[in-house]
């Protein structure tokens, strides 16, 4: 059982008037969404739980919904996940971002299969050992999955929960650590899963970031950032994270018979595994531009900018192209050509290309 430390008598008092209204409203209008299926009466599937858990954390449910029915097609169980290739589930999660995290789910199902003979451990200490299940995950899998009581705090959780209490603080920290405790005591006793995607679900469908709509909300008589007029101004934010800049230049440079050269990125690092249109590396100096690679009697022309989003900085590329290559040699400062290899446009199907790589491809 997990402990609360932070909860007041009045809050405690109140869990029962959110819990159940909750769970009556979850009944009749929980999504429709496909990693909600049963294996038994009792247990979702723990498998669809990790893999929709680890595509949430970087996209919307609508873009992971699309992610997810072909990853689950593709890879039913656990089993034959632990089968795939690394350059497979690269392919797979192309687009989304994050490679490290499909990697991780990689490993975690080989180790799931080879050290628990493919049976998701019930012990949140065990499973937070797997490659790429952390905190929330390992919380989200013991509620959602297995029906036990657990802190699983996403986003829209915070959101909810925060205006539910009307967390006024500006120590962010504190105000995480209180809404744990009050999740973990909404989900003490039956129905811990529910709670936490009925939870999910009003922070989605009702209870959004500007949209709130206070006037259907199954909970609005418990609101206190709604009785106090509030709601605009909760939950607090931190500091606003500025993003560095970085810029870099990218060749397209094609074969007589149309191919173009490909590059497969390290497994470790950004875009991890993923293929990609050499070029520079991207650097936040504006000398790297244009001045990596230069060609013996052949003029590069810019084909566009590119602007594109990282978590952390904010890219620019230039597309230089589109160049023949005759001959290694005819690079003055050569570009890195490991890992590289030539493919025909109509092959780029079949290749893990980044949401920045493929806003290149327009100009393929
Ligand atoms: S009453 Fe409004 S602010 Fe409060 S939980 Fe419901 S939708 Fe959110």
């Amino acid at each position: 059982m997990i402990h609360h430390y932070t909860l007041t008598e009045h809050q405690m008092n109140k869990l029962n008037s959110i819990k159940y209204p909750l769970l009556f409203w979850y009944d009749l209008n929980k999504r429709d969404l496909p990693w909600r299926s049963h294996i038994d009466e009792q247990y979702l599937d723990p498998y669809k739980v990790l893999v929709s858990e680890v595509m949430l954390q970087q996209t919307t449910v609508s873009v992971a919904t699309k992610y997810f029915k072909n990853f689950i097609e593709r890879w039913p169980n656990i089993e034959l996940l632990a089968t795939a290739s690394e350059d497979e589930i690269i392919t797979a999660w192309a687009g989304l971002g994050y490679y490290a995290r499909a990697r991780n789910l990689l490993k975690c199902a080989k180790i799931i299969v080879s050290d628990f003979q493919g049976i998701f451990p019930q012990d949140i200490n065990l499973l937070k050992k797997l490659p790429g299940i952390g905190d929330y995950t390992s919380a989200a899998i013991m509620s959602i999955a297995f029906n036990q009581q657990s802190n699983a705090v996403d986003v829209n959780i915070e959101r909810v929960i925060s205006r539910l209490f009307a967390l006024k603080s500006n120590n962010l920290l504190h105000n995480k650590k209180k809404i744990r405790d009050i999740v973990s005591q909404l989900t003490l006793g039956n129905r811990p899963g529910d709670v936490l995607q009925g939870l999910m679900d009003i922070g989605s469908l009702i209870c959004s970031a500007k949209q709130y709509k206070c006037d259907i909300c199954p909970l609005k008589t418990e609101c206190i950032a709604l009785g106090e007029d509030i709601v605009s101004q909760i939950p607090r934010k931190g500091r606003k994270i500025t993003r560095g800049k970085k810029i870099g230049t990218l060749y397209l440079i094609t074969r007589e018979d149309g191919a173009y050269l490909l590059r497969k990125r390290p497994s470790k690092g950004l875009l991890g595994g993923t293929i990609e249109f050499p070029g520079t590396d991207w650097d936040d100096d504006e000398v790297i531009k244009n001045s990596y690679v230069q060609l013996d009697n052949i003029h590069c022309k810019e084909l566009g900018i590119i602007k594109h989003a990282f978590s952390h900085f904010n890219l620019t590329v230039s597309v230089v192209g589109k160049i023949k290559f005759e001959n290694k040699k005819d690079f003055m400062v050569p570009l890195n050509l490991d890992n590289c290899f030539w493919a025909l446009p109509e092959e780029f199907c079949k290749y893990g290309f980044s949401s920045l790589m493929k806003k290149v491809i327009q100009f393929t």
